[in-house]
């Protein structure tokens, strides 16, 4: 039997971060859907397709592979791409990108074939509504605008790349109005997920209170 525990919620809430400790603590493998958007998203730059090619679009997704190995290192078409897809070109073209409704469907099938028949945590903005929808365990986690470019801002840094507070910001809100406005599957809490404000939260504080809803539930011993 598996275990699944979908984390939703926007851009910079910590979610990465979170998904991996509260998976590290209960021993659940780890997924992060929006590394498959970004993988996508990074194809098209480096082939030069356009948003609006959708033929060219179709002819990429049809023999796309990405894989997700340990410690979150993500290969697109057999290349490592772990950090090339947290750079500003992909985080301003994956919103767009991930409202093409062929490069949601090819996803959405890789994504249950990445879970299937393991005890996961899988993060993104509609796996309790639409990836996993019965899922054991739905989390929507929250924080502030601010809050989360300030976090992606230090994020980025510690990962060795330069980015300005109101660039990050910037991109945030754009991505939000964009995500949660979508017409194919929009970033929206599930009706019987939890949700959590991390704003004025550790993430010590954060991963220690899903662990406990986990526990809480009982699912842990599956
Ligand atoms: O989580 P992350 O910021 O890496 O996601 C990148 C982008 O991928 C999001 O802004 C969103 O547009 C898209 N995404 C999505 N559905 C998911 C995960 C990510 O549309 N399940």
């Amino acid at each position: 039997m598996s275990l699944i525990v979908a984390i939703d919620g926007p851009a910079g809430s910590g979610k990465g971060t979170i998904t991996k400790q509260v998976g590290e603590k209960l021993g659940l493998i780890n997924i992060d859907t929006g590394a498959t958007f970004r993988c996508v998203a990074l194809n098209m730059i480096q082939d030069g397709i356009q948003i609006n090619q959708e033929n060219r679009i179709k002819a990429m997704i049809d023999k796309i592979h990405i894989d997700m190995k340990e410690n979150g290192r993500v290969f697109l078409n057999g290349e490592e791409v772990t950090k090339r897809i947290r750079e500003n070109d992909v985080n301003n073209f994956v919103s767009p990108v991930s409202v093409i409704k062929i490069v949601r469907d090819k996803l959405l099938d890789i994504q249950r074939e990445i879970a299937q028949g393991k005890n996961v945590i899988i993060e993104g903005r509609d796996i309790g509504t639409v990836v996993f929808p019965n899922a054991d365990v739905k989390i929507y986690l929250d924080a502030s605008q601010e809050e989360r470019a300030k976090r992606r801002v230090k994020q980025n840094q510690e990962k060795g790349i330069t980015t300005s507070y109101e660039e990050v910001l910037k991109n945030i809100i754009d991505r939000d109005k964009r995500d949660s406005t979508r017409e194919i599957a929009p970033l929206k809490q599930a009706e019987d997920a939890i949700y959590i404000d991390s704003t004025n939260m550790t993430i010590e504080e954060v991963v220690n209170k899903i662990v406990g809803i986990i526990k809480e539930r009982g699912v842990n011993q599956k």
